[in-house]
């Protein structure tokens, strides 16, 4: 299996893929906003896209879904509920759908609601998974949920799905947040000394050849994963003093989530 990673370059940060299988070169592309560079990119390498995969509904994910579909025929999936939001769908997916393509790529639709209600993740069935995530994980942070979302669906999400994957899980977001995130991790967490070396390696990186990182990363320097860190939830604590003295994990997520709002 071929990530392709494409940078778009545009003011919301985002990143668009190609899941490519290198047997038959035939591509799956995830978000296509950019479907100049998009199909360009396929061109390129020889690659034909015959699926396009929407994480989420929102038009910085969706928006280039006609020219790709127009240029290549490719079939349009998301998540099944999405199918009023989504001109065109042809396929909607639930949990456990599995999308093949060519002879080597398979991979698995999550049902991850949160950001919106009807978000997939995909999980490639790899010796090394790779999870696509769109806008419920970024690295080092977690989606919004302004527009369709639910902070209590997306601690769901985040605690019985996400984390459950295995450590060396390759984290493929939707934008790139990562230095902002970092900084508003070391705002909750400022003795966290791999978030702060991380945050200088990443601060002015090329965005065409990002860092990818992994769940076990996510978890070292991710606070929506860290609700149990001492400093995290005493830092809280001097926020909200009506925090109760065993404060559980979903109420520490939802109070850095309605932080991160105004952050
Ligand atoms: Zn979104
Ligand atoms: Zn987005």
């Amino acid at each position: 299996m071929i990530v392709e990673q494409i940078w778009t370059a545009n003011d919301y940060r985002n990143f668009n893929y190609l899941i490519v299988c290198p047997e038959t070169g035939e591509a799956l592309a995830i978000d296509p906003l950019d479907h100049e560079k998009c199909l360009a990119r396929a061109k390129d390498n020889g690659w034909t896209i015959t699926h396009i995969v929407n994480t989420h509904e929102h038009f910085d994910h969706i928006g280039g879904n006609s020219q790709v579909a127009a240029a290549t025929g490719a079939k349009i999936l998301a998540h099944a509920n999405a199918k009023d939001a989504i001109p065109d769908l042809d396929r909607g997916l639930s949990a456990g759908d599995v999308i093949k393509v060519g002879n080597t790529v398979e991979l698995e639709a999550l049902d991850t609601p949160g950001h919106t209600m009807s978000h997939v993740c995909l999980l490639s069935h790899t010796e090394t998974p790779g999870l696509f995530c769109g806008d419920t994980l970024f690295n080092a942070g977690a989606g919004n949920c302004h527009h369709g979302g639910h902070p209590s669906e997306l601690y769901d999400t985040f605690s019985s799905q996400l984390a459950q994957l295995p450590d060396t899980t390759l984290i493929y977001p939707g934008h790139d947040y990562i230095a902002n995130n970092l900084r508003f991790t070391l705002d909750r967490e400022p003795d966290n000394a791999r978030a702060e070396s991380l945050l200088k390696d990443v601060d002015d990186q090329d965005t065409n050849a990002a860092m990818v990182s992994t769940l076990a990363l996510e978890k070292e320097i991710n606070t929506f994963f860290r609700l149990t860190n001492p400093t995290v939830v005493a830092r809280l604590r001097e926020r909200f003093s009506d925090l109760p003295d065993e404060v559980d994990p979903e109420t520490v997520f939802l109070k850095l989530r309605e932080l991160r709002n105004d952050w």
